[in-house]
């Protein structure tokens, strides 16, 4: 007889809202336009989600599927500068150094369907289905496991959008973005939905993304303190963003129908969202403090000279902007990076290695050392100099003004072993700086961006915080708990424990367990396994093309400076 009780045959439904914050929700939950998260909140346990700092998704993501820090899995970012070189590569699956949920329950002989994770392509072999994110090159059709179900959507509901349609991004059709943000979820919906009934599951993951661009695009219309507010179009749109989200909370709605009383219901932001105003060009006050030197070729020098007459790709980007070009920045925008943008503008191309001690990559402020032994040119030694180094870097960032309003641009410095711990520790960042009230975005990488140190931000006005969200429901949480101090790392082991599967001790995370009824926590024990759970670490995946192609497509969304 079989138990339906027993939480061996507990099925778990994990929704992923892209970015989604109470800042945003929780009036829309209390107003009534999200009623799916209002009744998930009256029904089970919910509160602000912590997650990685920085608050990448790639890098939180990996943390919810694996339960450890970045340090232990080795996702840091979306971009990372490759094993001994200065060459900035895309973080591939096969770069995780840790199993991820859907192995240690393939392991256990359950059924998973993981749709839209970030970083799962090329798709893994799980048993039941993966379907791959974003990151898939527009050319690859192999995005699915088994391959066979890429033509069975096709067939069924005319295939899986990987990512929405965002060509009306950054340009003045604010309400055909929208739109298509809208139809991105319900295109998502039905392939879910034909997914759920066609296949047999015990863990279902979806992501939805289009939350995180629209409020990428977004945020100023809600948000009066933003600078480029404007209340006109504030006016005019305002209503769309609320309508995506009560069209998003009927998706949600719609897929937990799906799920029976005895089964654990997941509904989490991998990230929390807010403001940002300014674009912080870290390589250029790195140039500025004399830690990275450009070479003394003639044409590095000529490219100079004009970068300091503002011939700058944020420069050509807002000129093209204020003429409205919109086609002509689109076009520029995807120009292949290793082609016109290099030759035209300052890049690490560009940059004296040997002479280098400090390089930037990615968007919230991360430093890498340029060490001996580490990095091809590497100069700094390990040991005292590099500490040295490092404290010298903190000290300067903090001492960085605003020169528009003398107000201090960083307003922490993050030493690599304050953030992350674990085997995959010599990956990760070195420093990272942290900008006042998150309202800077750290402009990482190659193209120098612009020839002063801060710049108003443009091209979006919104951008990632550590506070995320998270909803649990169904038997066993405790009706209307209010969560506090939970870790996007905690769910792997919450989930584990609530299917009945012991936890592996070398998780980070905790069992959620202050969620569970006393009466769910008496009947099953939290269980601990000593089984690692690491992997090895395999070489990075994408051909140089496909590599290109999806740089670009970071770039537009605010991950590659
Ligand atoms: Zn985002």
């Amino acid at each position: 007889m079989v138990d339906n009780s027993s939480p061996d045959n507990r099925r778990v439904m994990v929704i992923g809202l892209d970015g989604a914050t109470f800042k945003l929700i929780r009036p829309w939950i209390e107003d009534g336009t999200m009623p799916t998260l209002r009744r998930l909140m009256k029904k089970g346990a919910s509160g602000v989600l912590t997650t990685t700092l920085p608050p990448i998704s790639s890098s939180a993501w990996a943390s919810f599927a694996t339960g450890k820090n970045p340090g232990k899995h080795g996702l840091v970012d979306f971009v990372h500068p490759r094993e001994n070189s200065y060459q900035i590569s895309i973080v591939s699956p096969q770069q995780r150094g840790s199993k991820a949920i859907w192995n240690l329950l393939s392991d256990q002989g359950r059924k998973v369907g993981i749709v839209g994770m970030p970083v799962t392509y090329p798709p893994e072999e799980v048993n039941g289905y993966m379907i791959s994110d974003f990151l898939t090159p527009s050319a690859s059709d192999d995005y699915t496991y088994p391959l066979s179900l890429r033509d069975e959507l096709e067939r069924a509901v005319g295939g899986f959008p990987l990512l929405p349609d965002e060509r009306y991004r950054s340009t003045k059709f604010t309400d055909r973005f929208i739109a298509d943000m809208v139809t991105d979820v319900e295109r998502r919906l039905e392939g879910a939905l034909y997914l759920l009934d066609n296949k047999e599951w015990d863990f279902f993951f979806l992501l939805f993304w289009s939350s995180d661009m629209l409020q990428h695009e977004t945020w100023r219309l809600l948000d009066e303190s933003h600078p480029e507010h404007d209340p006109q179009a504030a006016e005019q749109y305002r209503g769309l963003v609320v309508d995506f989200h009560r069209r998003l909370d009927d998706a949600v709605g719609r897929l937990l129908a799906k799920v029976g009383p005895e089964d654990l219901v997941v509904v989490m932001s991998d990230h929390g969202f807010g403001p940002v105003h300014s674009f912080f060009l870290v390589n250029n006050w790195l140039r500025e403090i004399g830690l990275l030197k450009l070479k003394r070729r003639p044409l590095t020098r000529l490219k100079y000279t004009v970068f300091k007459l503002g011939f700058t790709p944020l420069g050509v980007f807002s000129l093209v902007k204020a003429m409205r070009l919109g086609f002509l920045r689109r076009r520029f925008r995807f120009q292949r990076g290793g082609g016109l943008m290099k030759r035209l503008f300052l890049s690490f191309d560009d940059v004296d290695w040997p002479r280098t001690k400090a390089f930037a990559v990615g968007s919230f402020g991360q430093i890498y050392i340029n060490q001996t032994g580490k990095r091809p040119q590497g100069n700094v030694q390990p040991g005292k100099e590099y500490q040295d180094l490092r404290e010298e870097i903190a000290t300067r960032a903090l001492e960085i003004r605003d020169p528009r309003t003398g107000e201090s641009v960083v307003e922490r410095v993050y030493l690599r072993e304050e953030l992350y711990s674990g085997a995959l520790l010599e990956k990760a960042p070195d420093l990272v700086l942290q900008s006042r009230n998150w309202e800077y975005m750290a402009f990482g990488h190659a193209d120098f961006g612009a020839s002063h140190i801060v710049e108003p931000i443009f091209g979006m006005s919104g951008h990632h915080r550590p506070d995320g969200v998270v909803f649990l429901a169904g038997e066993g949480i405790k009706e209307g708990a209010k969560l506090e101090g939970a870790s996007i790392m905690d769910l792997a082991p919450t989930i584990l424990y609530s299917m009945g599967i012991s936890v592996p001790s070398d998780m980070d995370g905790r069992v959620l367990s202050e969620a569970f009824t006393a009466e769910f926590l008496s009947k099953v024990k939290v269980e601990y396994s000593d089984e690692s759970t690491d992997r090895e670490v395999g070489r990075d995946d994408y051909s140089e093309d496909d590599e290109e192609e999806i740089r670009e497509r970071l770039r537009g969304l605010g991950y590659v400076g």
